[in-house]
């Protein structure tokens, strides 16, 4: 889906929410109560007797940006000013957000962008979110965009039209390669995560293994996931390999 919106209606967009979220002088903060903190954490659990640490966090909305996508948005010369770590190493929540425009106007005025920069520009959003923002965003694993809808990115400087890159990001785990060898299962794996949560517990499947030497075991789900099993007052989480069907067929 490609998707143009001309210059004179984002200026107009951009100083309507600007009047909106900003307090005089301030920057735009997302609000707290609809938008969590990127990678926001149930409490920890696990690591008992030399088991591995299972974290269970929320991926709130964001994007990643390519360092020339960087430079349009927040001026010639400008790079990631990293605010906060992530738990994974080297990853960060940049001090940064971008405006994000979709089709009929409709927007969300402060999404976080995430670095390091990366080799393409991409929006990761809940389902939730890509209603408000009137996108029709599949759910890809991270990097496969091809075919995918297009937004407006809008910063202080500039405005860059993505012509694809709009995902509602599928669950996924991050580990090391002990904690693989640990659950018996390797990269491109699917994994299934039960969450016990009072009358909403539930239970993910099709959750993708990325395997990385540096990483740290982590599943990350989106927003609506996590508030649909109530994470933040989750009593047990649990992962496991995906259950073999039975011999038999069921
Ligand atoms: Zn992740």
């Amino acid at each position: 889906m490609s998707m143009t919106v001309d210059r004179t209606q984002i200026e107009a967009l951009v100083r309507s929410a600007i009047r909106q979220t900003q307090p005089p002088g301030g920057s735009a903060l997302p609000s707290a109560s609809a938008n969590p903190p990127v990678a926001k954490s149930s409490s920890p659990l696990g690591w008992v007797d030399g088991k591995p640490n299972l974290r269970v966090s929320i991926s709130a909305r964001h994007c990643h940006l390519t360092d020339e996508h960087v430079e349009i948005l927040f001026g010639k010369g400008s790079v990631l000013e990293p605010d906060k770590d992530l738990y994974q190493d080297g990853f960060y929540a940049a001090k940064q957000t971008v405006m994000v425009v979709g089709p009929r106007r409709r927007m969300l005025p402060s999404v976080r962008v995430l670095g390091p920069t990366r080799a393409f520009s991409q929006l990761e959003l809940a389902f939730t979110d890509s209603i408000s923002l009137g996108i029709d965003a599949p759910v890809r694993h991270s990097g496969n965009i091809e075919g995918t809808p297009g937004c407006v990115l809008v910063g202080p400087a500039g405005t860059v039209q993505l012509d694809q890159g709009v995902i509602r990001a599928a669950r996924h785990v991050h580990m090391n390669d002990h904690d693989a060898a640990y659950f018996g299962v390797a990269n491109g794996d699917m994994m299934q995560l039960l969450i016990k949560s009072a009358d909403c517990s539930m239970t993910f499947d099709d959750v993708l293994v990325r395997a990385d030497k540096a990483a740290k075991l982590e599943v990350h789900i989106d927003t609506d996931e996590g508030n649909a099993c109530h994470l933040d007052a989750a009593s047990e989480v649990h992962l496991q390999p995906m259950p073999q069907p039975c011999a038999c067929g069921h």
